[in-house]
This record gives C-alpha cells, sequence and structure tokens, in this order.
C-alpha cells in the first residue's frame, strides 16, 4: 500500500490536547476570535480551541450568533440537495460501529448489478435529484476500475427531464493511479472520512489486521488524490468514537494542511454522529448529545467559513431544521442506505435497521423536505454548474470572485428549483416554490441578469429546455 511522496501523520495530539487545556477562556478573547471569523479568515488551531473551550453559557450563545451571521453572510440562503446511493456492501475490514464489517455474518451482501444501478439511478432522478453520492464498502471488487465504471453509468442514465449532473463517492482509500482512473469518470467530490483523529481510539475501532487498520494510509489518502489531481475532496469524523473536541481540531488540522500543502482546502466537512446499527454494541462514553453536536457544527462553520458542512439523514427533522442556520450548506433528501432501497423499500426505517449500515432517522421524502426548506425561507439549490464549467476549487470562486454568489449561484439555485417545480413538485411544494422564486427574483438588482434569469424560467416553465445554467 504505496503512500504519497511526502505522507506525514500531521496529527500532533500532544499539542492538540495542549490547546484544549487551555479553558477556562476570558471573553475578550473570544471575542477577538470570533471578530477574526466574522472577517471570514480561517481560523488556527490555538483559536479553534478558544472557540471549543468557552463553556460559559452566554459564550455559547456568542458563538451560536456569530455562525448564524457569517453562514447568512457567506453562503446566504442556499442549501444544496443530495442523495446518497449505496453501490455495494461487501467490505473486507472490520469497523466496529458498522453493519458492514465482515465479521457481521448476519448482513446481507449485495452489489448493484448495471441494471439494478440504472434502476436506482432513475427512481432517483424521477424524484427530482440531480446530484449524488455514491457510497461503496472497501472490497476487492470495488476497484478503481468498477468505481469508475458505476460513475458513468450514473451519469449516462436519464429518464425523461431526469438527469444526473454531479456524482460524488464516498469510497475507500486508493493508490495514486486509482485515483486517476476515478478522476477520469468525471466524480465531483472525492470524500473520505478519517472516522477518528486520535490515533488510540482509531486502533480500537479498526483491527490492525484490515486495511482500514493503517491510520496513516488513510491519513494520507487525500494526498494521493491531490497528486492524481483530484482537487475537490471531502473529509470527515464518525463523531462518538473519542472526544469531540479533539475530533473539531482534528478537523481543524486537516484542513489547515491540505490548504497549506495543496492550495486548496476540502470542499466539505462531514461530521456525522454515531448511530445504532444492526448487531453493534456502541461504548457510550463519547456519544455526543444534541447540545455538544451543535456547537461543533456552529465552531466548525466559524473556523473553516468557505468549507462546505454536509448534515446527513442520520439526524432527526427537527434537529436537522434547527441546526440549518447554524452553516450547514448542504443536507440529504428522501435518502435511502439500503441496498436497492429507492425501488425496493417499504418501511424505510425498518428496512434501513435490517439491512442498512445504519439507522436513518429523518426518512421524509424529497419533496416534503423541499417544502419545509422552502417555507422556512431556504433556496434548495440543485446546481452543478461550476464543477461542469470547469470552473475548478468551485468552493475557493464563489468567495474569491467578488458578487460570484449573486452572479451565479443564486441564479442557478432558482433554475434549477424551478425545473423541480415543474418536473417533480407535488402541488403545495409548488406554491410556496413559485412565490419563493419570485422572490428571490425580486432581489436581484443587476437588471440585464434579472431579465435574463426570468426567461430562463419562463422557459423551463414552458418548454422542454432544462439545464439553463449561469
Ligand atoms: N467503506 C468506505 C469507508 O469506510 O471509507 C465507505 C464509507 S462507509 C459506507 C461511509 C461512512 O459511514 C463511514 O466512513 C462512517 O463514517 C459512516 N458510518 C459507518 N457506520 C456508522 C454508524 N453506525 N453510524 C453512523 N455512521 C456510520
Ligand atoms: Fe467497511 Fe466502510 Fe463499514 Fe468500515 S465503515 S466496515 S470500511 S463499509
Amino acid at each position: 500500500m504505496a503512500l504519497s511522496s511526502q505522507a506525514v501523520d500531521f496529527v500532533d495530539e500532544d499539542r492538540l490536547n495542549e490547546l484544549l487545556g487551555k479553558s477556562p477562556v476570558d471573553t475578550a478573547q473570544l471575542q477577538d476570535v470570533l471578530a477574526k471569523s466574522l472577517a471570514k479568515v480561517p481560523l488556527n488551531l490555538e483559536e479553534t480551541a478558544v472557540l471549543l473551550c468557552a463553556d460559559k453559557s452566554e459564550q455559547v450563545e456568542r458563538i451560536f450568533e456569530a455562525a448564524r451571521t457569517l453562514k447568512q453572510q457567506v453562503y446566504g440562503n442556499r442549501i444544496v440537495i443530495f442523495a446518497p446511493l449505496y453501490i455495494g456492501n461487501q467490505c473486507t475490514n472490520d469497523c466496529i460501529y458498522c453493519a458492514f464489517r465482515r465479521s457481521n455474518k448476519d448482513a446481507e451482501r449485495r452489489t448493484l448489478k448495471s441494471i439494478e444501478l440504472k434502476s436506482q439511478v432513475e427512481a432517483l432522478e424521477i424524484k427530482g435529484h440531480k446530484r449524488l453520492i455514491l457510497v461503496f464498502g472497501e472490497h476487492p471488487k470495488y476497484d478503481a476500475e468498477f468505481i469508475h465504471d458505476c460513475v458513468r453509468l450514473t451519469y449516462e442514465t436519464k429518464i425523461g427531464h431526469g438527469e444526473i449532473r454531479r456524482v460524488n463517492i464516498n469510497a475507500a482509500p486508493m493508490d495514486v493511479d486509482g485515483y486517476r482512473r476515478v478522476k477520469e469518470a468525471g466524480i465531483g467530490t472525492y470524500q473520505i472520512f478519517q472516522e477518528t483523529y486520535h490515533h488510540e481510539s482509531y486502533a480500537q475501532c479498526h483491527p490492525a489486521n484490515t486495511r482500514k487498520g493503517d491510520y496513516l494510509y488513510r491519513l494520507d489518502a487525500l494526498s494521493r488524490a491531490q497528486e492524481a489531481g483530484i482537487d475537490d475532496v471531502g473529509i470527515g469524523v464518525l463523531f462518538g468514537l473519542y472526544d469531540w473536541r479533539f475530533e473539531v481540531m482534528g478537523l481543524v488540522a486537516h484542513a489547515l494542511f491540505l490548504q497549506e500543502r495543496y492550495n486548496v482546502g476540502p470542499h466539505t466537512i462531514s461530521f456525522p454522529r454515531l448511530q445504532p446499527a444492526k448487531g453493534i454494541k456502541l461504548d457510550e462514553r463519547y456519544l455526543v448529545d444534541d447540545e455538544s453536536f451543535k456547537r461543533l457544527i456552529a465552531v466548525l462553520r466559524l473556523a473553516v467559513p468557505y468549507t462546505g458542512l454536509v448534515l446527513t439523514a442520520r439526524e432527526p427533522a427537527d434537529l436537522r431544521r434547527e441546526v440549518m442556520s447554524f452553516g450547514v450548506s448542504q443536507i440529504d433528501a428522501g435518502s435511502r442506505i439500503e441496498l436497492g432501497g429507492y425501488t425496493e423499500a417499504g418501511d424505510a426505517q425498518v428496512q434501513a435497521m435490517e439491512k442498512g449500515q445504519f439507522r436513518l432517522s429523518d426518512v421524509r421524502s424529497l419533496d416534503e423536505v423541499m417544502r419545509e426548506l422552502v417555507v422556512d425561507g431556504y433556496l434548495p439549490s440543485f446546481c452543478t454548474a461550476c464543477y461542469r464549467l470547469g470552473r475548478t476549487g468551485e468552493h475557493f470562486m464563489e468567495f474569491a470572485i467578488p458578487g460570484f454568489i449573486k452572479q451565479f449561484c443564486t441564479p442557478n439555485a432558482i433554475t434549477t428549483l424551478m425545473e423541480y417545480v415543474v418536473d417533480h413538485a407535488s402541488p403545495d411544494t409548488r406554491e410556496v416554490a413559485e412565490k419563493l422564486i419570485r422572490e428571490e427574483i425580486g432581489k436581484i438588482t443587476d437588471e440585464k441578469l434579472k431579465t435574463l434569469l426570468i426567461e430562463r424560467v419562463k422557459k423551463i416553465k414552458s418548454s422542454h429546455e432544462r439545464d439553463l445554467y449561469f
């Protein structure tokens, strides 16, 4: 298992612990850090530790308030929507928290055949999805060639006006050649979670005689991806395996490392919480309660202002609704995580627990989630324009070019929402979404852009023309 040319373990536990040991935090110090973050400057590890150690209730309130403000300033009201698609649950690893682990003899093993993959994709397209993340266990069957072919087939599968315009992947670490092959398929983001940055906990969860048992090989994965030309990457922690404050420091250390070495930080950070899964006995010591979960999201928002934060349907609907305002920029909706779940699921919750990787809490349909977002004043977006126009490092572009969001992101969110309205929405969702579209167009001050956008929205309503992006 070859590492990248300059593989390095940048997680210095002694230093992270030392920084986390500096409580209590005085309010003036906290204010300084918040001011830096509100000026949209990414925080260093010392500053992140200040936010994590600020424990007094009025300090925590200030952190929430600042996270809300920053989110509004940087991202506005857009929320990007995607769905996960599980391709196969065969796995040679033995991660103690996952129902797909090889020692779980009760797991029904399955890999979608091409025809099954096509029918899952069609089912997702019929619902209105445009962005997917394909998820794989770690198995010799799921090599780079196989992943490449799954991505290509997903792009090629179209039904009616439905098409998938961006395919992200979550797959086991590969070598540089493997990443090159996967890149050739035209992936969006390559996502891989370190699970825990704490070495001892990592060793406890991932037996040494498995591929995933090699901490450094996993930590180095995104460097190999970079060497293969993949610069759009997602990192994450499975919260609940070790102390949440330490894990946030690990994520920020990882983001800083990528930024410093490759000049581009991660596109997204994911922060799944450990969920019950079939055959799993959870060690409850480090489970993250809702209050701490909200805090960690707010701190991440403030520490990495330009990195997308992904919140999944592992979390219940009401909590998802609440934390949206702290800085989440992407959510999945209408998700099914059992193999074949988009065409075969009956009672999704039971099925997910029986057949899936873990239990999913928010099993509402895409349409319900869309309606709630719109009613709450969010602008759901299926935009995939940057990636397809070759505007690489899109997350950087969004912020580097003055007015980028106003000129591109919001208009594209509006046209993709109109596509959803015309092709997929229920009458109730259609009504509230059309009203939001009118309001959003009304807010545009650039008259030329406004006229063009109105024309495009009308075209989508009255013709078969789709995918009219800026
Ligand atoms: N096999 C690949 C890997 O391990 O990187 C693909 C990822 S796995 C199918 C996707 C992610 O699900 C894992 O990285 C882990 O963080 C998460 N996961 C596994 N078991 C979980 C559980 N019980 N609750 C919540 N998330 C879980
Ligand atoms: Fe396999 Fe990934 Fe589950 Fe670990 S988390 S058992 S590698 S599918």
